[in-house]
């Protein structure tokens, strides 16, 4: 077959000059941010895959929206048109602006939260497991088994393990469910995607219980693409009636803007029931702001609105899946260990299996993060035993489920050949592999300790 290689379907029209650091500079950089690459200053980053959260590129279109934005403090045109984009999108009634997915999720696990309170995903991400904890609830992740196995094929890795909810809530009593809190995709597991069948088997589970079904729909775009490709039935859809379809599923949904929002800041949620959100607007409106702008500018609104269009257009989805899969693939071509297959805003690599010799206790996902900032000034995320992990009564470190090292990919803004340069990198690191050291922590905050954590080398 004729393979033609999938092009970015943008032209480039304004450009942000990236810094070119020597390694004895990073090595300097690293040292200061205390072997944490949360707090490299981003002009010692050479190429920055720590998050696809708000790094967008937004378009001409949503630039020269920005300039329409209404910045009246009640009822804005720019708020009714991302209501009204949310509310097509949705099919929820009551939207809830908020300045970005946290503050979403703030506004509904304070209220519904507390202590006694379960909560069940197919993975909590790190934010929702924070404002689930932080009410006094506790937060229960079930994944399939397959999505445990990051060298299993599944072509929805993502999906929650419906068996275990089952007995959860008998366990529990349907009484003691918060919400069951479906993540798609999957971005604590993988990035990896969600079947229909699977949020519809969750949906008849909770509504044969009274349970509440909320969606973390920050990635729903790219999402219904896999959902597309792999899932009986979906062919003649469009992307949009995906995602449609699977808001139908559930009560409601909490989303981050900053990813399949396509811009730099914001969120919502969005609510079917009139009850729970006049009570998530009192919180909305104490903390966030009035219910037509919660935490936004008018502008930032009007963004919105067009991100939520264009990330659902044909070959910007494709392109975007497809050049995600280019960097597993090359990756993988080369032997490094991956989450496989390739999720679709990041590729997770298996540190534990990259670096066999360094024990869970000392972090080998951080390992790998530094040394890939050392050795080429690729910053990337831990998401291992740093970010998840527990102690025991006695101290000892509860490790994660898996080390992974998550190499996320900014929508938009990097070309074909910064992939092509890490790619590089890494076939310069598995030359060197019995090198690399762990990291013991010196600091940490009690939630959410990656982001502020410090560490040295242990040597
Ligand atoms: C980013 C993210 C959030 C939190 O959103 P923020 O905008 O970063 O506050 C919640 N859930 C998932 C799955 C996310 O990826």
């Amino acid at each position: 077959m004729h393979h033609k290689t999938t092009i970015e379907p943008f032209r480039i029209k304004v450009v942000e000059q990236i810094r070119l650091t020597t390694e004895a500079e990073r090595r300097q950089f690293l040292q200061h941010a205390q072997y944490n690459p949360f707090l490299l200053h981003s002009d010692e980053v050479i190429i920055d895959l720590l998050t696809d959260s708000g790094t967008s590129a937004m378009s001409a279109n949503q630039w020269s929206a920005i300039m329409r934005g209404d910045e009246s403090y009640a009822g804005a045109r720019s708020w009714l048109r991302m209501e009204s984009t949310i509310r097509d999108l949705t099919g929820y009634p009551y939207i809830l602006p908020t300045h970005q997915g946290r503050a979403a999720e703030h506004l509904l696990y304070s209220r519904i939260g507390g202590p006694g309170k379960v909560f069940i995903s197919n993975t909590h991400f790190d934010t929702t497991r924070a404002n689930v904890e932080f009410s006094g609830a506790t937060a229960i992740d079930i994944p399939i088994e397959e999505g445990k196995h990051p060298e299993v094929y599944h072509p929805f890795k993502g999906n929650l393990d419906t068996g275990r909810l089952e007995a959860l809530i008998e366990r529990h009593g349907a009484e003691n469910i918060g919400a069951v809190i479906l993540t798609v995709t999957n971005n604590s597991g993988g990035g990896q995607p969600v079947s229909m069948a699977n949020a519809r088997a969750i949906s008849e589970i909770c509504k044969q219980h009274g349970i509440l079904y909320i969606l973390d729909a920050c990635r729903i775009a790219e999402n219904a693409y896999f959902i597309h490709q792999r899932e009986e039935g979906y062919r003649e859809k469009s992307y949009r009636e995906i995602a449609h379809e699977m808001f139908g599923l559930a009560d409601g949904c909490i989303m981050s803007a900053k990813k399949d929002g396509l811009v730099n800041m914001g969120g919502f949620l969005a609510l079917r029931d009139l009850d729970l959100a006049l009570k998530c607007r009192t919180v909305l409106i104490i903390t966030e702001g009035y219910s037509t702008y919660g935490g936004l500018s008018g502008r930032d609104m009007e963004a919105i609105a067009i991100g939520l269009e264009e990330v659902f257009e044909p070959d910007y989805l494709n392109y975007r899946i497809k050049s995600t899969g280019y960097m597993g693939e090359q990756l993988r071509k080369i032997g490094v260990p991956l989450i496989w297959p390739p999720g679709g805003h990041a590729i997770y690599v298996d540190a534990k299996a990259f670096y066999p010799h360094i024990p869970v206790e000392e972090f080998p996902g951080q390992a790998l993060a530094c040394e890939l900032y050392l050795k080429a000034g690729i910053r990337c995320c831990e998401i291992g035993s740093v970010m998840f992990g527990k102690y025991d009564e006695n101290g000892k470190l509860i490790p994660a489920a898996m080390e992974l090292v998550r190499l996320a990919i900014p929508r938009r803004v990097y070309t074909q050949s910064h992939i092509d340069y890490v790619v590089e990198t890494f076939r310069e690191l598995e030359q060197e592999t019995e090198r690399a050291h762990g990291y013991r922590i010196t600091y940490e905050p009690p939630f959410l300790r990656h982001f502020t954590a410090r560490f040295e080398p242990v040597v």
